[in-house]
């Protein structure tokens, strides 16, 4: 692929005239970290001038630093749709079959999870899943795949963003094109304000994306997604900031070493700011096979950015395909059912004053054995305790009976579990202590809710709602 030798000239233009500098001081200021960047990745670096138009509302993950905390940690898997829309030639230059845009969504995931017995396994557990979307912003059943034939947007021209995006608040939206001569890019860090706008997107060069790709080696293992998807999720590139380090200066992650420029190939070692260099980091320009790990720290800020900038992204695992039980009472949207006609959204329990009403769903898996089986409530109100809850049956048929502000689900031999307070973003879980539960046994099934305090909601004031419930059979 020698015309990309060739462009980084090119890349370069294409960067300063990048929306993201929109606000900023003419292009100088700039200059050598965008000439590094070069053809590998469009995506532009930290601009200094922009500290006081970027800065959106202060967060433990803003645009010029990183504040570390546990809230972040992996705990509950986050769910992320995507929809990936494959631009090609009037000619069908750029085709990408699902099977190959299928084989880069599992390699989000080996790598996001660091999923044992893949090439992503040396890694960290960020417990961020990828699926492509089920169903499209109408509520139809999509393939989560659209295809283009359009010349000018294979080559990245024509704003097709504004055309083709699907809700950028709700879904992550991938192109493949040409790129523009890049590998790949976002416009912007999500810090940087584009989260809603329809230019928010991640863009891959069509030869790179999905495993054993057309580029071939060094660029053929699906990893340049795995990069621009950290960058979509508020990374920045190892090498930002030269040897910058801490968590106000470099990519403002402390325990990524610094390094003073970008790796290529794949160097045994290399140290240029008095230690070793992280070449094997996602967020490096290293070849596709050498790259293989975020750090924790890139872990919890990308977490963090989920839930502060992205905060209508993402749903809590165990409501897809690989989720261990089953949701019902649960909201279709079409406002039947709660008290003061106030049904929530689709899969949520009655709607409270965040507006959604709360959802409870599940990780891990319904063995006994295990005893993995998380439960988690979302939409929650934000400092309100709330308690998970266990029963044999289903009230009326699943329907509920009214309770409060919402419908209890869940009654007979009714068992309480454990009382949570939901975080700032809104969000509990309990991992079920299926022992301190009564004990289970294989085979039999069982139902959960959570009941959480609302004082605030205007229409009811009961003080209290429930979620949906959720149903578990129970294995060995
Ligand atoms: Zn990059």
């Amino acid at each position: 692929m020698p015309k990309f030798q060739t462009l980084a000239g090119l890349g370069l233009a294409a960067c300063l005239a990048g929306p993201a500098l929109a606000q900023s001081p003419p292009a100088v200021q700039i200059q050598a970290q965008s000439v590094l960047q070069d053809w590998r990745c469009g995506t532009p670096p930290f601009d200094p001038y922009r500290f006081a138009t970027a800065a959106m509302a202060p967060s433990d993950c803003g645009y010029s630093s990183t504040t570390i905390k546990g809230d972040y940690d992996p705990g509950e898997t986050l769910v992320i749709p995507v929809v990936v829309h494959v631009l090609q030639t009037s000619g069908g230059t750029g085709y990408v079959s699902p099977a190959l845009v299928q084989s880069q969504i599992d390699i989000l995931n080996e790598d996001f999870q660091a999923l044992p017995g893949t090439p992503g396994q040396p890694g960290t557990n960020g417990k961020i899943q990828f699926e492509l979307a089920t169903v499209d912003p109408s509520g139809n059943a999509t393939t989560g795949i659209t295809y283009s034939n359009n010349t000018t947007w294979y080559n990245d021209g024509g704003s097709y963003w504004n055309t083709l995006a699907w809700d950028t608040n709700r879904y992550l939206n991938i192109y493949t094109n040409s790129a523009g001569g890049y590998l790949g890019y976002v416009p912007d860090l999500p810090q940087g304000g584009i989260v809603g706008t329809t230019s928010d997107r991640v863009v891959i060069y069509w030869a790179s994306f999905g495993r054993n790709s057309a580029y071939g080696p060094p660029y053929d293992q699906g990893r340049t997604t795995t990069h621009e998807v950290g960058h979509y999720l508020g990374l920045y590139h190892t090498f930002e900031g030269g040897c910058g380090s801490g968590y106000t200066s470099g990519d403002r992650i402390a325990d990524t070493a610094s390094e003073s420029s970008p790796t290529f190939g794949c160097p045994g070692t290399k140290s240029s700011c008095g230690s070793a260099d992280p070449v094997h980091n996602y967020m490096d320009y290293s070849d596709d096979t050498c790259m293989w790990e975020f750090t924790p720290e890139q872990i919890n800020r990308m977490r963090c950015t989920i839930y502060n900038y992205r905060p209508n992204l993402y749903t809590v695992g165990g409501t897809g395909p690989s989720g261990p039980g089953t949701a019902f009472c649960a909201g279709d949207g079409s406002g039947t059912g709660c008290p003061c006609n106030n049904q929530g959204a689709a899969g949520h329990g009655c709607q409270n004053s965040t507006g959604a009403g709360a959802q409870l769903t599940a990780s891990g898996t319904a063995s006994i054995g295990a005893g993995d089986l998380v439960l988690h409530g979302s939409d929650l109100v934000s400092g309100q305790s709330g308690l998970y809850f266990q029963g044999d049956n289903q009230i009326s048929g699943g329907n509920g009976a009214v309770f409060g502000d919402g419908l209890r689900c869940t009654g007979l031999n009714t068992v309480r579990l454990q009382i949570r307070m939901a975080s700032a973003s809104g969000t509990s879980n309990t991992t079920v202590n299926v022992a301190a539960a009564g004990g289970v046994s294989a085979g039999q099934t069982k139902r959960y809710q959570l009941w959480y305090r609302d004082p605030a909601f205007s229409p009811c004031l009961s003080g209290f709602n429930l979620s949906n419930g959720y149903e578990v059979t129970w294995l060995p």
